[in-house]
C-alpha cells in the first residue's frame, strides 16, 4: 500500500493536470502487482483522447500505456518490466489462436483501466513482459509501439507476393509508427520512401534512416509504383495517396485510424487485386519479439527519444500538440534527473 503518489489525471479536453498528491495506491485486484513507473512514453492515442477525440477515455482517467518500470508490491518483486496493456481473457477462441489482439472480451490500461502517467500502477502478471537486465528504461518503454510496428511489418511480409528485399515500400507518416517501421525495415536492408507533412520530422529521419522523407504537400509521390505501403497516418488523404501509389498486386497495410471514415478505391482494388489490410496493435508475441529487436539493436541506437519530467506532462502535450517537438517518441520521468 502507497500512501501518495503523484499522477497525471486527464481532468478536460487539451489539459493534463498533475497531481503531487493523488489519492493511495495498491495492488487493484487478486492478479494484479504494483509497478513503480520509470518511463513511460506519450502515444499517438494519448494525444488523441486529450484532445477530447477518444469517447472511451474520458476525463478523470490516467492516460499511459507505453510504460517501463520495476514491480514493487506481488510475486517478483524487484523485476524490471513492461507490460501488455491489453488485459485479454485467455480462453476465448481468439485467445487460443494466439490473435489474442482480437480476443473478444479485452481491457486496456490507460483506457479503461488507470493507466500509467503516475509514480504506481496496478496491473495483472500475466500481461507483464521481463526487461532484459540493464536495459535503460526508456527503450523499455518502446516495447509496445516497437510491437506494433513488428505486427505490421508481419503483415506486410505475410501478404506480400514479393519477398520484401525485393518490394518498394512506402511508409505514411514519421510519427512513433512510421519512424519505428522506417528504422526495422531499414535493419532489414528494404528499400523505403516516407512521407511526412511536418518538416520539423525531416531531419530525423535523414539522421536515424538515412533517406530524406518526402512531404506530401510540396512534392509528387509516384503513382501505381509501391509494392507494398504501410499507413501510420489513417486519413482520407492518406488513404487516397495510397491507392494512387500501388502498384498492381500490392499490399496496403493500414495501421493509423487519424478518421474512422476513409476513402477506399473499390475499382483499383478488384481490378489490380489490390490487398487492403487492417492491422490493429500486437498479439503477445509480437510484444514479446518487440523487447528482445529492441535490445539487438533492430530500431538503431534511440538517441532520438525526448524525455520530461513527468510534472511537465501538461507542457509536454502542448508542444506535441504544436508540432513543436521533431522527436518521434516523448517520454514521461516520474523520477526526473537531469544529466
Ligand atoms: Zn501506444
Ligand atoms: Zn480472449
Amino acid at each position: 500500500m502507497i500512501d501518495k503518489m503523484a499522477a497525471v489525471v486527464y481532468t478536460a479536453p487539451n489539459e493534463m493536470t498533475y497531481e503531487p498528491n493523488y489519492h493511495s495506491t495498491q495492488v487493484d485486484r487478486e492478479d494484479d502487482v504494483l509497478v513503480r513507473i520509470e518511463s513511460v512514453g506519450i502515444c499517438g492515442s494519448d494525444m488523441h483522447a486529450y484532445h477530447g477525440h477518444d469517447p472511451r477515455r474520458l476525463p478523470g482517467l490516467i492516460l499511459g500505456h507505453e510504460f517501463c518500470g520495476e514491480i514493487v508490491e506481488g510475486n517478483n518483486s524487484g523485476l524490471l518490466v513492461t507490460g501488455n496493456p491489453l488485459i485479454t481473457c485467455g480462453v476465448c477462441s481468439y485467445c487460443m489462436q494466439g490473435r489474442d489482439n482480437l480476443c473478444s472480451d479485452r481491457d486496456m490500461i490507460g483506457m479503461n483501466r488507470q493507466g500509467a502517467f503516475a509514480q504506481y500502477m496496478s496491473i495483472p502478471e500475466q500481461c507483464l513482459v521481463e526487461a532484459p537486465a540493464n536495459m535503460n528504461p526508456n527503450h523499455v518503454a518502446l516495447t509496445e509501439p516497437a510491437a506494433t510496428v513488428i505486427h505490421a511489418v508481419n503483415i506486410a511480409i505475410k501478404e506480400s507476393y514479393l519477398d520484401i528485399k525485393d518490394c518498394h515500400v512506402l511508409v505514411i507518416g514519421a510519427g512513433a509508427i512510421g519512424f519505428l517501421t522506417g528504422l526495422l525495415l531499414k535493419s532489414y536492408g528494404v528499400k523505403m520512401q516516407i512521407l511526412e507533412t511536418n518538416m520539423a520530422r525531416h531531419p530525423c529521419v535523414k539522421e536515424h534512416i538515412g533517406i530524406d522523407a518526402v512531404n506530401p504537400i510540396k512534392q509528387s509521390v509516384s503513382n501505381d509504383y509501391f509494392d507494398v505501403i504501410i499507413d501510420c497516418v489513417g486519413s482520407e488523404k492518406t488513404s487516397s495517396i495510397s491507392f494512387d501509389s500501388i502498384k498492381a498486386g500490392g499490399v496496403i497495410v493500414n495501421v493509423g485510424l487519424q478518421n474512422w471514415t476513409s476513402a477506399i478505391n473499390i475499382r483499383k482494388l478488384t481490378l489490380q487485386e489490390i490487398k487492403l489490410v487492417g492491422c490493429y496493435t500486437y498479439s503477445m508475441e509480437d510484444f514479446k519479439s518487440a523487447i528482445k529487436y529492441i535490445d539487438k539493436g533492430y530500431f538503431g541506437d534511440l538517441s532520438w527519444i525526448k524525455e520530461y519530467p513527468l510534472s511537465e506532462a501538461n507542457f509536454a502535450f502542448k508542444e506535441l500538440h504544436d508540432g513543436r517537438i521533431s522527436s518521434a517518441k516523448v517520454i514521461l520521468k516520474p523520477d526526473f534527473k537531469k544529466q
